[in-house]
């Protein structure tokens, strides 16, 4: 604990718990939302422009980041983490942050909510995971301009399912 005061041992240097005067505060984790810390994932400019419900004016010609905490507010962030936009001004609500809510979409592109796949049986749901395949393969989803994460809900959906299947099981 050397460097943990600049002041003389007389002054009780042993214990003080002032910073050095050298002491730099760790660099931010780079892309870690400012308000929950964890790493966000990088998303399209027009993901962002299409999902925000405010002025896109607000925009900047960053690189925003997703958040994809539970708990945090935040939506996107710039990678400096001086802007976010939380969930109040985003267009959709959004699977991370209400995994368990019925009506919210876990599929943007064809509509399938969390009820949706909650309610059917594990033949349907196995369907369902076909179906979107299937969309996506001709090119039919717009998950960049539709969900908000900016990218394909597949991996969402088959963790959706698991974690449906196995509370049927445990419960
Ligand atoms: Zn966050």
């Amino acid at each position: 604990m050397t460097d943990s005061c600049c002041c003389p041992p007389e002054a009780g240097s042993a214990v003080c718990e002032l910073p050095a005067q050298n002491f730099q505060r760790p660099p931010r984790a780079t892309n870690a939302c400012p308000v929950c810390g964890e790493k966000g994932k990088p998303v399209q400019g027009q993901t962002v422009k299409a999902l925000l419900s405010v002025s896109l004016r607000e925009v900047q010609g960053v690189e925003y980041l997703f958040c994809k905490t539970q708990t945090c507010p935040v939506v996107y962030f710039s990678p400096e983490g001086e802007q976010t936009f939380t969930v109040e001004q985003v267009r959709e609500r959004v699977y991370q942050k209400e995994p368990n809510a019925e009506e919210v979409f876990v599929c943007y592109c064809f509509r399938h909510t969390i009820g949706d796949i909650r309610s059917t049986s594990s033949e349907n749901r196995a369907a369902l995971v076909d179906d979107i395949n299937t969309g996506v393969n001709a090119e039919q989803c717009a998950c960049d301009l539709r969900n908000p994460q900016g990218s394909c809900c597949l991996g969402n959906v088959r963790s959706l399912i698991k974690r449906l299947e196995k509370s049927a099981v445990t419960a």
